[in-house]
């Protein structure tokens, strides 16, 4: 049987599988069928919740004497969008100008196939590795994740599972390969505050209370002054107002409530519990202020709810996964690769509870657009780095 030491191959299976989260469309049975004859003893899981879809998972595993390293991701991808405006249909797989693409060639179906030829090459230079690797592949990141990555950690650490190290190969690079390895992530934290007033006249302002006055003293406060300035290892904390509503079309009414939904992508100052409170008591003090409500000597009347789940912020402090993963970048491409903590969420966040993570994938610019597509020379160069890991890793 032939190995999958190509990666452009494996990519090529990969994308003509439609799998849109939380479609599985034959992806993982490719991947399964790549793994097979390397040796891995694979696993299929499905989780259900309530209230979401059912989704298939994958993992596997390859044992042996020695430590253990983990390579984590995904194989749903995000919709086409407008499929009239590809240049080439989006689980096509077309080469053109030395690129491949199709829906996930980066994110992140380009860096499965990249693992999976890496692991294939390895084994056919070094025979089976001195220790176990494994892939932890769900099939919904894109989507609501409660099916995915941590269910997946816990129903394999429920059987003895254990790793001393995972990798993330989402894509990582903002320009060429070579630029950033992640370390970490800041943490995400979302509220919706509603301020109540009294509908009125807006002729006759003392008989009603005008809720957006309340509400703009309320979104000052949460801007200003600046939470931190940073920490060593990340950027400044920082709350964006997402969005303010009122609804009111009439210039001549004042409205009965407004509401502003905001983020916050907060760094290692910072726990979601501290931050929280730190929100409250702004906003408690702002409600106090009189100086934009003449006449209302009471306070603003409102209410914070907060949103889904707060994200942890986490760092990466192992030096010797971080130092391995630096070196095997610089050995392949010659570059000194960035440590970084900057980006949105990603499954990190639930393996770091497991053991120490790093991230590095492919060059991220076409991911989730129109003609999403990854470079062929990327994907040997890539193939080549976690080839280099894994011969280090397993020194
Ligand atoms: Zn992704």
């Amino acid at each position: 049987m032939s190995l999958p030491v190509d990666p452009a191959a494996n990519l090529a299976t990969l994308i003509r599988c439609p799998s849109v989260t939380p479609a599985e469309a034959g992806a993982l049975s490719a991947l399964e069928a790549m793994l097979d004859p390397l040796g891995f003893a694979v696993e299929r899981p499905v989780f259900s919740e309530v209230g979401t879809p059912d989704v298939e998972n994958l993992y596997a595993r390859l044992s042996g004497a020695g430590p253990h390293l983990c390579f984590a991701g995904h194989t749903d991808v995000v919709p086409v969008g407008d499929e009239a405006a590809w240049t080439h249909p989006p689980f096509a797989a077309t080469v053109a100008n030395g690129a491949m693409f199709g829906r996930g060639a980066v994110d992140m179906k380009g860096g499965i196939a990249c693992f999976v030829a890496a692991v294939a090459r390895h084994i056919g230079e070094h025979g089976a590795p001195a220790g176990s690797i494994s892939l932890l592949i769900t099939g919904d990141e894109e989507g609501p994740a409660v099916n995915g990555t941590q269910r997946l950690l816990e129903w394999a650490a429920a059987k003895g599972e254990r790793w001393d190290a995972a990798v993330v190969g989402e894509p990582t690079n903002p320009e060429q390969l070579g630029d950033m390895i992640k370390i970490g992530r800041r943490g995400s934290l979302s509220g919706t505050l509603r301020v109540a007033g009294r509908q009125g006249h807006a002729a006759y302002p003392h008989l009603a209370d005008n809720p957006v006055r309340g509400l703009t003293m309320l979104i000052d406060a949460l801007m200003h002054p600046a939470y931190d300035e940073g920490t060593e290892n990340f950027q400044p904390t920082n709350l964006e107002v997402t969005s303010v509503d009122v609804g009111n079309p009439a210039v001549n009414v004042i409205p009965a409530s407004a509401t502003a939904s905001f983020n916050v992508r907060f760094n290692d100052r910072w726990t979601a519990e501290s931050l929280q409170a730190e929100i409250h008591d702004r906003l408690d003090r702002a409600a106090q202020l009189t100086r934009l409500r003449p006449g209302r000597p009471e306070p603003v009347s409102f209410e914070l709810d907060w949103r889904d789940r707060p994200s942890p912020v986490f760092v990466t402090h192992d030096d010797k996964l971080i130092a391995l993963m630096r070196r095997a970048v610089s050995d392949v491409t010659g570059r000194q690769p960035e440590l970084s903590t900057t980006g949105g969420t990603s499954d990190a966040r639930f393996i770091k509870d497991y053991c120490p993570v790093v991230e590095f994938g492919l060059v991220g610019q076409t991911m989730h657009m129109v003609d999403e597509h990854v470079a062929l020379a990327d994907l040997e160069t890539l193939t080549q780095i976690y080839q280099r890991l894994l011969a280090l890793w397993f020194e």
